[in-house]
């Protein structure tokens, strides 16, 4: 194993398999030398210029960059700065290899946002070691920031994350002028649940209710958090209302399906939940809205209604005007 036997290292371990590394040189045969070190641990990419290494950092982001500083035309402290200057490539830890015993570099580089420096000829057990150590850290990195955006007891997305996605979602479809759909979530009945049952059945109902909600969306680009308590949200992109309207029934006959007894509930045995269904093109043709003043909030607000009409409606259902 790649890593120590500690519990983080094997969670590391479990979720990222083998670590992506970057290496950076003009000259293949630097670049073979490196290889060979990483060949058995790492998946190992290669690029012989700094515009080859932006384009693999932005469409395959490696765990790690070794890059040399010396390179015709681009060199390795400017793929680096181009590399900090973007959100989607900053936090890619950056080590600079080279030729030169030159403090002053050395500073320069670490000025700009490299996390170490490491001399050519390179020695097999030092940059070995000192990659390991980097990577641990960046990957430590990477599940703390994940943690941040995840629900404690249902591990989905938290309402953090969607505040912030549904907005990144709505501009994106104002822009290239796509679908967006949002469906808010509610269990039915779930004080009486929980006054039924208990609080820990009622944490065991949510978890379940997530995993359903979850494994019910089968694009990679739909979202599901939990917006708070019993309430739910999916945002769907590049989706019309009457694909989520669809969706939003199969996720009410998916959570029924699930048969998690309610002795309690006034419509079914078992637990439901009652969605509100929203499309931005349902705002767009609402001539009484101006579409500038529009934004994300407005097409959650109209969720909401739709949610409370399900629920004056009966529960157990989606609804979508
Ligand atoms: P309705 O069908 O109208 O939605 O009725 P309801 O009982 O589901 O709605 P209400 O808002 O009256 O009650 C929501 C309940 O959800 C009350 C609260 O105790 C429970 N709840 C909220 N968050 C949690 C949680 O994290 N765990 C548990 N076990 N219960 C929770
Ligand atoms: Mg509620
Ligand atoms: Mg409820």
């Amino acid at each position: 194993m790649l890593y120590d036997d500690t519990p983080i290292a094997k969670l590391l371990d479990a979720t990222h398999g083998k670590p992506k590394l970057l290496v950076v040189d003009d000259k293949p045969v630097n670049i073979q030398v490196l290889h060979q070190v990483f060949a058995s641990d790492y998946q190992v990419f290669m690029a012989t210029s700094g515009a080859q290494a932006l384009a693999i950092c932005l469409s395959n982001p490696p765990d790690l960059i070794l890059l040399d500083v010396v390179m015709p035309e681009m060199d390795g402290f400017e793929v680096c700065i181009q590399l900090k200057s973007d959100a989607a490539t900053r936090d890619i830890p950056i080590i600079f290899v080279t030729a030169h015993d030159d403090t002053s570099q050395e500073t320069h580089g670490l000025d700009v946002g490299a996390v170490d420096f490491i001399a050519k000829p390179v020695n097999p057990a030092v940059v070995r070691a000192r990659v390991k150590t980097h990577l641990m850290l960046k990957l430590q990195s990477d599940v703390m920031r994940k943690l941040v955006f995840l629900d404690g007891l249902t591990g989905v997305f938290n309402r953090r994350y969607f505040d912030q996605q549904v907005v990144i979602e709505w501009a994106r479809s104002a822009r290239n002028d796509s679908p967006l759909s949002v469906i808010l979530i509610d269990v039915d009945c779930f004080k009486d649940f929980n006054d039924h049952y208990g609080h820990q059945a009622g944490d065991d109902c949510l978890q379940q209710i997530a995993r359903t909600l979850k494994s019910s969306l089968k694009r990679p680009a739909d979202l599901v958090a939990r917006y708070g308590g019993e309430e739910f949200v999916c945002i769907l992109p590049d989706t019309g209302f009457d694909d989520a309207m669809l969706i939003a029934r199969g996720l009410e006959q998916q959570v029924r399906a699930t048969e998690i007894s309610h002795a309690k509930s006034t419509i079914s045995p078992f637990v439901t939940i009652s969605l509100g269904v929203a499309a931005r093109s349902h705002l767009q043709a609402n001539s009484l809205i101006d579409d500038g003043t529009l934004d994300s909030s407005v097409l959650v607000a109209l969720a909401d209604a739709r949610l409370y009409l399900a629920k004056s409606n009966g529960r157990g259902q989606a609804c979508g005007d």
